[in-house]
């Protein structure tokens, strides 16, 4: 895929280049909690105070509105000056809570939340997913009773990342007793410290415990923090995942390639050995997956089924790159432990966020325009 740069983007890449050289902090970032929202919010923080915070948000907000050519230059960059994972925790906030407000918030929502993201100063972790209800997210059941100004919430959500030190956290809720599946729910925004809250942390395989289970006993929640209409939340819960799902985690996609160059750089293969023909292979689909990263941002109107199609992509990808570099390594992943904790970690790609069979059933259907399966 050829992209056409302008000679005012050049000069927007050599500032984006000379910010990060200068700011990227030296320490890695720790695996999860308090320290982890610590330095996220700190790198952050300098993001805002370099004028780099927000930059796909519009300036109407105190983002940056950059293009789509824009968002792609810094992106490469980012990944560049190996700038820690946009996968910390501020990515809810910034990524689809911050997104999600502005498109579906009221006045006062957005002025209080908007800037407290932006600088650096909450986290937001998502509420969606219940023992009962992940990839069939309608099918939710916790509820959330309207008594005079308040909604009183009872019931359990699961695999909230980053729940352990949010701030807020967005909740997806049945407000309409009676109505069924996608009707009756409603998106409110639930204030971690609230009373009747218990947060339990979920280790994982790789040993961090960044997501948790939520439980809610009677908490009470102002009817002011529903965003959109009560009972309308599967429309905002909606506007959500299609942010999620379609250019969040572009930062995520492009990280991928200087993962397969420092691999391939370190495994220094004989030619035409079966190593040098599988680090071919997965710089190849390395490149493939920029191109379509670099398509479904540029493509208007983008598509919820185009992020499908790159989701899946990477996620699978991350694994067989994680995979090849613990076969690199051999022996010595055993005491390498920041590629075996990424390892370990690469087999929730095809899970979080929608898994793999749940991507392919809406590329199929939406986009190869295959019948849709019928449940037995
Ligand atoms: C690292 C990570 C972070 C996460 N963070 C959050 C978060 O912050 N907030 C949140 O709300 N949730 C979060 N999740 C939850 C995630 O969204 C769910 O795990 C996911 O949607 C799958 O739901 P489930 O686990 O209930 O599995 P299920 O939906 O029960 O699926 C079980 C298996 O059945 C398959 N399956 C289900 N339905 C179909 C179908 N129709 N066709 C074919 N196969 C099907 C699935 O693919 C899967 O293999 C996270 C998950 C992970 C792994």
């Amino acid at each position: 895929m050829q992209l056409n740069f302008t000679v005012e983007d050049d000069v927007f890449r050599a500032a984006a280049r000379e910010w990060l050289l200068a700011s990227v902090p030296a320490a890695p970032p720790p695996h999860d909690g308090p320290a982890a929202r610590a330095y996220a919010l700190a790198w952050l923080a300098r993001c805002h105070a370099g004028g780099w915070s927000g930059i796909s948000w519009p300036s109407e907000y105190g983002g940056r509105g950059l293009s789509p050519e824009r968002l792609i230059i810094w992106y490469e960059e980012y990944v560049r000056a190996r700038a820690p994972s946009v996968l910390d925790c501020t990515f809810v906030a910034l990524n689809h809570a911050g997104p999600t407000l502005i498109a579906c918030g009221s006045t006062e929502q957005k002025a209080f939340h908007l800037p407290k993201i932006l600088t650096g100063q909450v986290i937001w972790c998502q509420g969606f997913s219940e023992p009962g209800a992940g990839s069939d997210l309608a099918s939710l059941a916790t509820t959330g009773v309207v008594e005079g100004d308040h909604l009183v919430v009872n019931g359990q959500k699961i695999w909230s990342s980053f729940a352990d030190v949010a701030d807020y956290q967005e909740l997806l809720i049945r407000t309409a007793p009676g109505f069924r599946r996608h009707q009756g729910l409603s998106w409110v925004i639930c204030d971690m410290r609230s009373p009747g809250i218990t947060v339990r942390p979920i280790e994982n395989l790789a040993g961090a415990t960044h997501f948790a289970e939520v439980f809610y006993d009677n908490v009470r929640i102002p009817l002011s923090n529903v965003v959109g209409d009560l009972h309308d939340g599967w429309r905002v819960a909606m506007n959500t995942l299609s942010f999620e799902r379609k250019t969040a985690a572009i930062g995520l996609q492009l990280d991928l390639s200087v993962k397969v160059e420092d691999l391939i750089a370190l495994a220094m293969p004989a030619p035409g050995s079966a190593m040098a023909e599988r680090l071919a292979t997965l710089r190849a689909e390395a490149a493939s997956l920029r191109a379509m990263t670099y398509r479904t941002l540029l493509r208007q109107p983008a598509t919820a089924s185009d992020g499908s199609l790159v989701r899946l992509c990477f996620a699978e990808l991350a694994q067989r790159v994680h995979r090849a570099t613990m076969d690199v390594l051999g022996a010595e992943a055993l005491i390498a432990s920041q590629a075996t904790h990424d390892y370990l970690e690469s087999y929730s790609e095809t899970i979080a966020g929608g898994t793999a069979e749940i991507q392919r059933n809406i590329i199929a259907e939406r986009i190869l325009g295959l019948p849709r399966v019928k449940a037995a």
